[in-house]
């Protein structure tokens, strides 16, 4: 089971949307609980921005014993050190990853999303979430696993894997044998 973790209030639809994602790109059955509420702990004050990193430590620190991976849903702006922002971070192999709302919905309430903002961070939550299965950056732009700069690259990017990244997940999942 893959445990979703919205953080604050979410719209449903938005949650709704993923899980059916993560069943069918995964194939894993998902739950949602709110593992962790209060991100304070990654807030860094100079750049009003929050950590991921912080976030995905914690968040590894938070998983329950039936679940395989945690995918937590922010809406807060979201940094690594070296980039402006992000639109999530994911622990490459590793059990978890975190998505925001903030960019993808433009700066709005993660309460009401419009279908639009719903595909694109659907997009990108199943991205951050192929990273945990040892996925990496696909060249093919079409490739959900496409890193993507901006809005209108996560927009005009399928919400498929290409040919050879679901290969690679399929031996993954296998390697793995849950
Ligand atoms: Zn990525
Ligand atoms: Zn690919």
């Amino acid at each position: 089971m893959i445990l979703i973790s919205p953080i604050g209030e979410l719209s449903g639809e938005l949650i709704n949307g993923i899980a059916a994602e993560i069943e069918r790109v995964f194939g894993y059955s998902t739950a949602v609980d709110c593992v962790l509420q209060d991100l304070s702990f990654a807030l860094d004050q100079k750049r009003n921005q929050y950590h991921s990193t912080m976030i995905l430590e914690q968040l590894a620190a938070c998983l329950p014993h039936r679940a395989i991976r945690i995918i937590a849903i922010a809406q807060v702006d979201l940094f690594i050190p070296i980039l402006t922002h992000v639109y999530g971070e994911a622990q490459l192999g590793g059990t978890t990853c975190v998505v925001s709302t903030f960019r993808l919905n433009e700066g709005r309430s993660g309460m009401n999303i419009s279908q639009k903002y719903i595909d694109r961070i659907v997009k990108e939550a199943i991205h951050e979430l192929g990273h945990t299965f040892k996925l990496r950056h696909c060249p093919e732009e079409a490739c959900i696993m496409h890193y993507c700069r901006n809005e209108e690259d996560v927009d005009r990017k399928s919400n498929e894997l290409c040919r050879y990244c679901k290969v690679m997940l399929e031996d993954e999942i296998k390697r793995m044998g849950t």
